[in-house]
């Protein structure tokens, strides 16, 4: 039998709006509402019957269905501070990824339990960058000659036991935010720096950011031996990258900025930097997920972006403001598939768990690992 798709409407509920808009499209017709509201429901009466003892936190990129619960949204780090301002909730019921429970988990008393509701939400720039691959490219280091004089900074989406790594190597965690301040003081104490595990942010932040060349980063590759570099390059090389990346900004090309930029007249191109170098030279705007929010809110009216971050998050900015036209910079979704993993069925059972009295999903960092991540966090909040 031939089947012929011609005469089928690509996007039968889009017709007739504008395409450049993350606002989507109208659905007309009776259609379900986007939640489940005997699951939304459930959700509010277990969140109501734990009152206090409980906090909820969600990060930018959730879904629409999770962030609704939450008490405060925010990004990793904004989250982890929260958690740690609120010693009265017994249970911080954490709507991210693995990493950002862990450093829940560090920053609050040991009386408070950190709940993740889905434990495969994990985080795939975090996973590139493990324990003994980090310990074995020190080796490399001390053989070159120069562990001696390299400082370990760590963004702050790696794991627990590589932000100990750092604070026990005299380094320190950072963040999107604050990647230029803590670099600048890995420089003083050192004159090298190694940067786990996202390449793109330690590259954007060096030679955008520090008046580095490019020819100053090399790239270490942990599958490779001795991470795919000679010792001179090691000794030459002031920033050694982690060859680790984020696979949803990692997606962003040149070519989306040059073509929105033919497509849109007079477009802002606000890019997150854990894009990759050329994107991020060839966009107006770079900044973390709080400055991308700010920039949004304090543009004019009748402003166009197109914005190279996540989708849901991108989502929801079309919708917070209305007056601005808001698109997704790349013209195929990019969600994050881990953090999409936290869905109302996970955050419902965690809750209905809790309020029944039983913990589950949680998250715990040992004491040690605690001691020396907490001494490279501690670090980083020190910084001017
Ligand atoms: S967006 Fe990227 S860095 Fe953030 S959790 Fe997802 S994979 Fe990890």
């Amino acid at each position: 039998m031939v089947v012929t798709t011609t005469s089928l409407p690509l996007f039968v509920l889009g017709q007739g709006v504008d395409p450049h808009s993350e606002r989507g499209v109208d659905c007309p017709g009776e259609l379900p509402p986007a939640s489940d509201p005997a699951l939304v429901a459930r959700a509010r009466k277990a969140k109501e019957a734990l009152g206090d003892r409980l906090f909820v936190l969600g990060h930018h990129y959730q879904r629409d269905e999770v962030i609704q619960f939450a008490d405060v949204t925010g990004d990793s780090f904004k989250l982890a501070r929260e958690a740690a301002a609120r010693p009265e909730a017994e249970f911080i019921v954490f709507c991210g990824v693995h990493f950002m429970a862990e450093s829940a988990d560090i920053l609050t008393s040991d009386r408070q339990k950190v709940i993740l509701p889905d434990l495969a939400a994990g985080c795939s720039m975090a996973d590139m960058a493990t324990f003994d691959q980090v310990e074995e490219a020190w080796e490399v280091l001390e053989d070159a000659g120069i562990a001696g004089v390299t400082v370990p900074v760590t963004y702050m989406n790696s794991s627990a036991d590589i932000k100990a790594f750092c604070g026990r190597h005299g380094g320190a965690v950072c963040t999107s935010s604050n990647a230029k301040r803590a670099l600048d003081w890995a420089f003083e104490q050192g004159e090298k720096v190694l940067f786990l595990p996202d390449q793109h942010l330690g590259r954007n932040t060096a030679v955008l950011e520090m008046g580095l060349s490019l020819d100053d980063c090399v790239v270490y590759n942990p599958h490779r031996p001795n991470g795919g570099l000679t010792d001179e390059q090691l000794r030459n090389a002031k920033m050694i990258l982690w060859r680790g990346h984020c696979s949803v900004h990692g997606r962003f090309t040149a070519e989306n900025v040059d073509d929105v930029r033919a497509r849109v007249p007079g477009v802002n191109v606000l890019v997150h930097p854990e894009c990759r170098h050329e994107v991020v030279t060839k966009a107006d705007y770079v900044g973390s997920t709080e400055y991308i929010i700010k920039q949004l809110e304090a543009a004019p009216a009748g402003s166009t972006w197109a914005v190279g971050t996540e989708l849901n998050l991108v989502r929801r900015l079309g919708t917070m403001f209305p007056d601005k036209t808001v698109m997704f910079l790349e013209k195929t979704v990019c969600y994050c598939s881990t953090m999409n993993r936290i869905d109302l069925p996970h955050l419902v059972r965690s809750l209905e768990s809790l309020a029944a009295g039983q913990v589950v999903n949680q998250i715990t960092v040992d004491p040690e690992t605690t001691h020396w991540a907490k001494v490279a966090l501690d670090r980083m909040l020190a910084l001017p």
